[in-house]
């Protein structure tokens, strides 16, 4: 019997990818066995994120990083780094930031539910652009100057959300930021794959980038990366640690925290209610290590697999087409495809509704359910899954 079993709680079988929602990835052995170990023996928390730093340094291109508990718990320590610098005082104030740097500016195409964390620590945020998706007369997202024109001396750090379609390129938004002196941010939370993302947004200068330790690197689910500007991650170590020290004792490693850099020793910070143990943190570094091991085409072949089991078992059910999607990118998550004649799109939800209802429930995904169009996605796929999803799919349709 397993751990869900005698507690009573059902496991799914998850189609629908490393969503928080349905748990996150799937670890690999391990990954569980390095968070066992972890977990026997005590540790100073600063000098274990301090090797954080390394490795992430290492994987990333950055000059340091940090291992919080997901990657929207790294956008609010991320803006709180951005909004406080060092000083120490404002670090206590927040999320009162009357009189601080107190703005962040976003696209308004990228506003999205998790900038919260951003605002979670007091700042505003300043929109520019008008994606105009109403009227009909053409699209153009912010520009750059849209960007130039809203920083002000109040002006924290600009967000960016990073997409393969986001416009304006972040390089553009960089380059006005910087010419400002502002900071920019990168959520990256679900950019990989492709692996090469991992360097990407550092190599294009930005000052803080976030990744999910929970979805394609396979780490655990409240985990996540933050890498950038040493300063930064300063900054953010502080307000995220538990500060309950006394000065005299205290010697964090230097590259992680300069304590000479201080005036005074911050008290606990606005990051300290997400905070990462040392089970995520060794757990989150050695999946980030068995994910560049692997490599992209490895992933991608191990992943189209099961794609294909799906796929080439549904291929023929009667009034639809099957496909796999991203077959041909490895830099891309490979997908099975079900898509419901135009017409008859409300058998796709009717699909997904019964899939739900099946032992185990089977989640699909539905983000496109309203076209007609029922994704599934391998990548928290367990061995024997993708079989059932054939099994379970044919008896829904009556085939
Ligand atoms: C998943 C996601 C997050 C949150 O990541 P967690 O690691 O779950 O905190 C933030 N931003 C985007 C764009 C995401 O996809």
């Amino acid at each position: 019997m397993t751990i869900y079993a005698r507690r009573g709680v059902p496991t799914v079988i998850n189609a629908a990818g490393t969503l928080t929602r349905l748990s996150g990835a799937i670890m690999r052995p391990e990954v569980t066995a390095a968070m066992a170990e972890a977990a026997s023996a005590p540790v100073d928390m600063a000098v274990l994120q301090a090797h954080a730093s390394d490795v992430i340094a290492a994987a990333t291109g950055a000059e340091a990083g940090y291992v919080t508990s997901g990657a929207a718990a790294g956008l609010l320590v991320a803006t709180a780094a951005c909004v406080t610098g060092l000083d120490a005082s404002a670090m206590a104030r927040l999320p009162d930031v009357a009189g601080l740097k107190n703005e962040v500016i976003v696209a308004r195409s990228q506003r999205n539910g998790y900038d919260h964390a951003v605002r979670t620590t007091g700042v505003r945020l300043v929109e520019v652009g008008l994606p105009d998706r109403a009227s009909g007369a053409g699209v153009r997202d912010a520009e750059p100057w849209e960007y130039a024109t809203a920083i002000g001396d109040r002006t924290a750090a600009i967000f960016y959300v990073a997409d393969r379609d986001a416009r304006p390129p972040l390089r553009d938004v960089v380059t006005v930021a910087h010419a400002a002196g502002v900071p920019v941010i990168v959520d990256a939370a679900a950019e990989l794959p492709p692996q090469a993302n991992l360097t990407r947004f550092i190599a294009e200068d930005a000052d803080l980038v976030v990744f999910s330790g929970g979805k394609a690197i396979g780490g655990p689910q409240a985990s996540g990366i933050l890498c950038g500007r040493r300063d930064l991650i300063m900054a953010a170590a502080l307000q995220h640690l538990d500060m309950d020290v006394m000065a005299e004792f205290w010697a964090p490693p230097a590259r992680l925290i300069d304590k000479d850099r201080l005036v005074g020793l911050p008290r606990q910070g606005i990051g300290r209610p997400c905070k990462a143990g040392k089970e995520e943190i060794v757990g989150l570094l050695t999946a980030l290590e068995l994910f560049i091991a692997e490599g992209d085409a490895a992933r991608h072949a191990r992943w189209l697999a099961e794609a294909r089991i799906i796929a080439d078992g549904l291929a023929g059910a009667p009034d639809t087409k099957v496909d796999v999607v991203g077959h041909d990118d490895i830099g891309a998550v490979p997908k099975a495809m079900l898509r419901f004649p135009r017409g008859h799109e409300a058998r796709g939800a009717e699909l997904i509704r019964a899939l739900l209802g099946h032992e185990p429930a089977i989640h699909a995904d539905a983000s496109d359910h309203a076209c007609g169009l029922v994704t599934f996605n391998p990548m928290c796929l367990r061995p024997g899954d993708a079989e059932t999803v054939v099994r379970a799919v044919a008896a829904a349709l009556g085939t």
